[in-house]
């Protein structure tokens, strides 16, 4: 995701100072199913910097309930591909136009439910309100094409016809800007939805929700059902009258998903974990190079697929870079999100803490020296943790730690470091940081990742571009994001009309 903040630590924060002089309300959010908010609210969702606070409470759904979301979906369906294709797009600028006016309130609710800053919760509401608009317009743009015929008096035409009901299962790291960029363009596509958001983040989903039913989406048109991913996103993806699902998320649940949306040949689209790499060379700036691989390995608490999580460095500037990559590191002020000064904030779970910290002990286990970082300091807060003398074989190379850690590994060459990024179970993202312009190049055509950055951090995406990755991170067919999405969401008739 793009921030375009700059921290500028000046305060060290701590969880228990006030963020504001009155805790905000629990928000109760409910399913959305044929357009009526229903559900027992059961679930509590507690601010991860906060955990005295009770951010949201929502339903659990059950299988039944997912099932009653599709049939929903599918009684609005014929209704909603024959609305003309700017009707659709319009309901979706309106939507981007109330998401705008809450964006505010959106993003400290984002804030208190997910735990990133505030600056970084703003950019991602921000984005959802971008993606909106995006695929707004994109109703006004024909999707099909005119060709030439090899028959006299004949025309050829391409129609883009929406799959039907396509069921959306996201993850919590990007708890709203992940549901726009699914939903957008299968709305406006013509397709019906289900969303299945991730269970720790509820609310922004509900807000997504509210702006498009405010804005005039039909019943029906997209529904939203709360839970276990084990039994709701489990049951959307069994059932047979889902055309198509996309999924972000861990890549162990994506594979089973491939495997029974393959089976009836269902169109699925997956986006998994990574083991994002970089490379510094010797011609680079090491204080430039620094800055770069610390905003994709520390930018929202490290909490994002395309985080930058192993460096490969040449020699000449390996203890320049390092020195510089701590240095980074600990100007961090882990902290609430909501406080002025807080320029990392908090492990999204108990759980996933737990993940990293054993991540962290294991590198030591295995001979890595942590350079920076470590064990939690308090409550979920994590330090940035840099990891020196790591071998390439080592899980902290090898496996994905989804939290603000990063592996410098030592390499003597380029060739070797392009060997080194390539040998990994995962191709999402990659980068290097140099000045040859060759090298740059070479490194592009050779690296096998979806998202290539030269010079620029891991993580920021630009939504009009196609997005995805190869090998276990994507089942690389069709790209989310940008204009690639459409083909996601859209399958393609040919009709050859002939004058009599
Ligand atoms: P993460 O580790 O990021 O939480 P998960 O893959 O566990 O990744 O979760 C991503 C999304 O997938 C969440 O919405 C979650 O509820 C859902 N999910 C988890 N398990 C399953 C499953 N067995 N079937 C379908 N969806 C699932």
């Amino acid at each position: 995701m793009t921030t375009t903040y700059t921290p500028t630590p000046t305060t060290v924060t701590s969880p228990t100072t006030p963020a504001t002089a009155a805790t905000p309300a629990t928000v109760t959010v409910r399913h959305l199913i044929g357009g009526e908010w229903t559900g027992e609210p059961t679930v509590e969702r507690r601010n991860p910097a906060r955990p005295e606070e009770v951010v949201a409470v929502a339903p659990s759904a059950t299988t039944a309930d997912a099932h009653a979301a599709v049939t929903a979906a599918q009684q609005a369906q014929a209704d909603w591909a024959a609305t003309p294709a700017p009707a659709r797009g319009a309901i979706l600028l309106d939507a981007a136009e109330l998401l705008r006016a809450r964006h505010e309130d959106v993003a400290r609710d984002l804030v208190r439910e997910e735990g990133k800053t505030l600056p970084e919760a703003r950019g991602e509401v921000r984005r959802a309100i971008d993606v909106l608009r995006f695929f707004g317009a994109l109703g006004w743009r024909a999707t099909g094409e005119v060709l030439p015929s090899g028959l006299p008096d004949t025309q050829v035409l391409t129609r883009r016809e929406p799959l039907g009901t396509a069921a959306l299962i996201t993850p919590w790291n990007f708890p709203i800007a992940i549901p726009a960029w699914k939903a957008a363009p299968a709305l406006v596509t013509g397709n019906t939805v289900v969303l299945k958001p991730a269970e720790l983040t509820p609310l922004s989903a509900h807000h997504l929700a509210s702006v498009l039913v405010e804005a005039g989406l039909p019943g029906g048109v997209l529904n939203v059902v709360h839970g276990r991913g084990a039994v709701v996103g489990d049951a959307l993806a069994r059932d047979r009258r889902v055309a198509a699902l996309s999924f972000t998320g861990s890549t162990t649940v994506g594979q089973g998903l491939h495997r029974v949306l393959s089976a009836r040949r269902a169109r699925v689209q997956l986006e998994m974990g990574g083991k994002n790499a970089y490379l510094v060379l010797d011609d680079a700036d090491p204080a430039a190079a620094a800055r770069v691989v610390a905003a994709g390995a520390f930018g929202a608490t490290g909490q994002v697929c395309t985080a930058t999580s192993r460096v490969y460095v040449t020699p000449g500037i390996r203890e320049a870079f390092t020195a510089a990559l701590v240095e980074e590191a600990e100007a961090h002020v882990p902290g609430d999100g909501l406080l002025p000064g807080t320029t990392l904030g908090p492990v999204v779970s108990e759980a996933q803490l737990a993940v990293d910290t054993a991540a962290i002990e294991r590198a030591r286990e295995q001979g890595a020296h942590v350079a920076t970082g470590g064990p939690a300091t308090q409550g979920l807060l994590l330090r940035p943790t840099v990891l020196t003398e790591v071998h390439h074989s080592s899980d902290a190379a090898r496996e994905e730690i989804f939290g603000p850690v990063v592996a410098v590994l030592a390499v003597d060459d380029y060739e070797q470091g392009l060997a080194r990024v390539n040998d990994s179970a995962y191709g999402l993202a990659a980068g290097i940081c140099t000045t040859s312009l060759a090298r740059a190049h070479d490194f592009a055509a050779r690296v096998q990742a979806g998202v290539v950055k030269v010079n620029r951090p891991t993580t920021g995406l630009d939504l009009n571009v196609p997005f995805g990755g190869v090998k276990d991170s994507s089942t690389n067919t069709f790209r989310e994001q940008g204009t690639a999405s459409v083909d996601f969401y859209t399958w393609t008739k040919t009709v050859y009309l002939g004058h009599q």
